[in-house]
């Protein structure tokens, strides 16, 4: 791309797509225009190499353009089969939706596909109201689950939320972490209580030691439905397959997205009980109760079930395991009395490094 593509690209950005944006970048110095990505490299206009470290806000867990995944999806291209079967039971979504069964285990048998995390959680948190009747959502504090109605309502922050409320009620906020106060949202009967096993977007902050196995035992208690959102966690990213496999719980609904479509289709899917699933839609006037256009859609079910075969031959939750323990270590040595620098911590190749002075006052002293 030359010089001027790329200044055009700038231009029309800012005018037809998100100004805001545009003008944040360039105060920042960040406004590159990146052309090419491969691996863990991503490559600007100007031929300049980048190490991406956000990987697509958690979705390119394969890396970029592999190989075996492009040359899947090619295939399925070429192959000329249906991409969107709404008359019939479709293949692709069929083979999908049992290989999540065998890989989440027993009782987590049935999918609901969507296209987006937000979707996904959406469909989490309807299928409660669906099995249970209550309205009520119990959810963390500096939890991130999506930037939908249904979504924003569930979730921590104030400045995402602020312009779009009122929301939907009932709707009660614990802090990560806090047993007593998820026991007392508890007892006035929520539906459901939505949790991320680590929260992302609000720091990358690890649970306490047996938090989600104690919470899953509060909300059986009170019939409340458990919702693990691993839009983030999932597929690998965590050093398991999925993060809930390490916290020696099964969730009643396990939501994934953004690595599952190997970062190229878009594609989330709440999974769940067959009997949770029954009583929700198990009926013929219920079957179509939840679902969209390209919901589970031919070309994102071969890009999430080839991500899926990928994560498994090259043994990548095994390898987030090691290669995030060497990261860990050595960030924690190269940073070692960093006075900016309050906390190292996460799980797997899902790391943060929480920046602020350490000590009120440090850096006005020096
Ligand atoms: N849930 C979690 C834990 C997330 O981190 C995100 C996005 O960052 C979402 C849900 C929403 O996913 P999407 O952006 O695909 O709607």
């Amino acid at each position: 791309m030359s010089s001027a593509e790329s200044n055009s690209t700038v231009e029309k950005f800012a005018r037809h797509v998100n100004p805001a944006f545009v003008k944040l970048l360039g105060l920042f110095g960040y406004g590159r225009v990146f052309v090419r990505a491969e691996g863990t490299r991503l490559w600007d206009e100007d031929g300049r190499e980048y190490l991406d470290f956000l990987s697509g806000f958690g979705a390119i867990n394969l890396g970029h353009s592999h190989p075996q995944l492009n040359l899947r999806l090619q295939e399925f291209l070429t192959a000329k089969v249906p991409n969107l079967i709404h008359v019939g039971p479709s293949p692709a979504m069929a083979e999908l939706a049992e290989r999540l069964a065998a890989l989440a285990g027993d009782p987590l048998e049935v999918a609901m596909f969507s296209s987006s995390g937000s979707e996904a959680v959406e469909a989490g948190l309807k299928l409660a109201r669906a099995v249970t009747r209550r309205a009520g959502i119990v959810y963390c504090t500096g939890g991130f689950h999506g930037t939908s109605l249904g979504t924003l309502s569930v979730m921590g922050g104030d400045r995402m939320r602020a312009p779009f409320e009122p929301l939907l009620s009932d709707c009660h906020a614990v802090p990560f972490g806090d047993l007593a106060a998820l026991e007392r949202a508890l007892s006035h009967k929520a539906g459901a209580f939505v949790v991320e096993p680590i929260l992302g977007e609000g720091g990358v902050l690890l649970p306490p030691s047996g938090y989600l196995r104690e919470a899953q035992r509060l909300c059986n208690k009170s019939s409340t439905l458990l919702i693990l959102d691993e839009v983030q966690t999932g597929i690998g990213r965590t050093g398991a397959m999925f993060a809930f496999q390490a916290e020696g719980l099964v969730p009643d609904v396990l939501v994934l997205g953004k690595a599952l479509g190997g970062g190229l289709a878009p594609i989330s899917a709440t999974v769940t009980s067959s009997r949770l699933h029954q009583k929700a839609y198990g009926t013929i006037d219920r079957f179509d109760l939840h679902g969209s256009t390209f919901s589970g859609n031919g070309f994102a079910c071969a890009a999430a079930l080839g991500t899926l075969q990928i994560v498994e031959s090259e043994r990548l939750a095994e390898n987030a395991r090691a290669r995030g323990e060497d990261l860990l270590s050595g960030l924690r040595n190269a940073l070692a009395g960093h006075p900016l620098v309050r906390e190292i911590r996460g799980r797997g190749l899902l790391v943060g490094i929480e920046l602020g002075p350490r000590e009120q006052g440090n850096l006005l002293q020096k």
